[in-house]
C-alpha cells in the first residue's frame, strides 16, 4: 500500500475496541496479572522485547497504536514514543555513548540540543562533541575519529535550513562503525524518508507536525530492529512515559498529515518567493529555493518542504525589526512550529554558528507559514516590511 493509504489505516484495531474507528486512550500506571505464571510471562516477554502492557510507563495500547504508525510513517522499523522532542534527541544519543566517547555533531542544530543535551547533560558524562561543518558531506571522514560513535544529522538545519548530504555522510559514518542519528522534525516524517538515506535512528519532535494542532508536546523514536533494544533500554533508564492523552493526539494529528503538509508546502514557498523580491530582504532561507545551501541534496532526497524556512534581512536597527514583528497580525511571535497556525520569531543565527561562523549583519526571522488564506499572509508581511524599512 502507498504512503497515505497506511497513514490512515497503521495502528487502528476497530476488532479489539468494539468496532470504534480509532484506538481509545488507555490510561494506566498499575497493571494486573491474574497468576504467578502470568506474571512470570510478562518479565520473560519484556527481556525479549515483545510489545506489552507491563506497567503504565512501559506504554499502553494508545502509545502502541501511535508508535506502529510512526514507524510506518518514517519507513522505520520500530519506534518508541517519548514526553518530548528533546527527550527523544536524549535518548537517541544517549543509547549509543559513554564516557570517553566523541560525538559528531551538525554546527546547525536545533538549539537545545546542542546546550542542554551536548554541553550540559554529555559533557557531564565525559562525552565529548565537535560541531561539524553541515556541508561538509564526504569530508565528515576527516572529522571522524577512534572513540567516534555518533554522527548526528538535522536536516535542513535549525535556524538556518542548509541540507546536507545524508547519505556521503553515513557512508563515511558506516565504515568508521558510528551510527547516524537524525532530527527528522522539519519534513513531518512524510517529505524525507530517513532509512532510505542511510541513517540509523530518526528523532522527532512530533511536537510539531505530527501533533500539528499546537496542543501536546510529544516525541518519537525510530529505528531499526537491531539498535531497537538500545533505545529502549535508554528510554527505560531515563524513565521516559509519553502520557496517553498526548499519545492520542499525536496519532490524531498523524491522521491528517498528507492533507496537511502540501498545504504547508505550497503557502511556505508562496511566502518565500514573495519575500525574496523584496527590497528589504537579504537573503531567503528555504530548501526548497536554488539559493539554500544544499538545494541539490533537498531535490535529490526529498520529497518536499513543509512550511517552515528563514529570513535574513538587510541591516535594519533592532527598533525597526521590533515594530515588524510587533506588529504583526496573523504571525503572533511562539516558538513550537507545526500546527495549523503562522508564527514568526527573531533567529540569533550569529551567536549559535561557529563552523562557519554566520555571515550575514543584519536581523533575522523564522516564520512558519500556516493554514490561512495566503491572501491575508502576503498583506500582513506587506504591512510588516513597511514598518521595518519605517516606511509606513
Ligand atoms: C522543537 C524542536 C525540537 C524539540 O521538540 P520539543 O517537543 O519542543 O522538545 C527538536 N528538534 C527540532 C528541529 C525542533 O524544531
Amino acid at each position: 500500500m502507498k504512503k497515505d493509504t497506511r497513514i490512515t489505516t497503521t495502528g487502528r484495531r476497530p476488532d479489539k475496541n468494539f468496532g470504534i474507528v480509532n484506538p481509545p486512550v488507555y490510561h494506566a500506571s498499575t497493571v494486573i496479572y491474574p497468576s504467578m505464571a502470568a506474571l512470570d510471562q510478562a518479565h520473560k516477554d519484556r527481556r525479549n522485547g515483545v510489545k506489552g502492557v507491563y506497567y503504565g510507563r512501559t506504554g499502553t495500547p494508545t502509545t502502541h497504536a501511535l508508535e506502529d504508525a510512526v514507524a510506518d510513517l518514517e519507513g522505520g522499523e520500530c519506534c518508541v514514543a517519548v514526553p518530548s522532542g528533546l527527550a527523544a534527541i536524549a535518548a537517541g544519543l544517549v543509547a549509543f555513548l559513554e564516557t570517553g566517547d566523541h560525538l559528531l555533531m551538525t554546527d546547525n542544530v536545533y538549539d537545545p540540543t546542542k546546550s542542554r543535551v551536548c554541553e550540559d547533560l554529555l559533557k557531564k558524562f565525559g562525552v565529548e562533541t565537535t560541531y561539524y561543518d553541515p556541508m561538509t558531506g564526504s569530508g565528515i571522514a576527516d572529522a571522524i575519529k577512534e572513540n567516534t560513535k555518533v554522527v548526528f544529522v538535522e536536516s535542513p538545519g535549525s535556524q538556518t535550513f542548509e541540507v546536507q548530504d545524508i547519505p556521503a555522510i553515513a557512508k563515511e559514518a558506516h565504515k568508521k562503525g558510528a551510527v547516524v542519528v537524525m532530527d527528522n522534525t522539519w519534513s513531518g516524517g512524510y517529505y524525507f524518508q530517513p532509512f532510505e538515506h542511510g541513517v540509523d535512528v530518526s528523532v522527532h519532535a512530533a511536537t510539531k507536525y505530527i501533533v500539528g494542532h499546537s496542543d501536546a508536546m510529544l516525541g518519537t523514536v525510530t529505528t531499526t530492529e537491531a539498535l531497537f533494544p538500545k533505545i529502549k533500554s535508554a528510554v527505560n533508564s531515563l524513565g521516559y512515559a509519553a502520557a496517553p492523552d498526548d499519545c492520542y493526539l499525536g496519532l490524531r494529528g498523524l491522521r491528517s498529515i498528507a492533507a496537511r503538509l502540501p498545504r504547508h508546502q505550497e503557502t511556505g514557498l508562496l511566502l518565500a518567493n514573495w519575500l525574496a523580491e523584496q527590497p528589504e530582504v537579504e537573503r531567503v532561507l528555504h530548501p526548497a529555493l536554488p539559493s539554500c545551501p544544499g538545494h541539490e541534496f533537498w531535490k535529490r532526497d526529498f520529497t518536499g518542504s513543509s512550511g517552515l524556512f528563514g529570513v535574513v534581512f538587510k541591516e535594519f536597527s533592532p527598533k525597526a525589526l521590533a515594530a515588524m514583528i510587533d506588529g504583526m497580525e496573523l504571525f503572533p511571535i511562539g516558538f513550537s512550529w507545526g500546527g495549523y497556525e503562522s508564527l514568526m520569531v527573531p533567529t540569533y543565527p550569529a551567536g549559535m554558528r561557529s563552523n562557519p561562523p554566520w555571515p550575514h549583519k543584519g536581523p533575522s526571522i523564522r516564520i512558519h507559514a500556516g493554514l490561512e488564506d495566503p491572501d491575508d499572509l502576503i498583506k500582513d508581511l506587506e504591512q510588516g516590511l513597511k514598518r521595518l524599512s519605517g516606511t509606513s
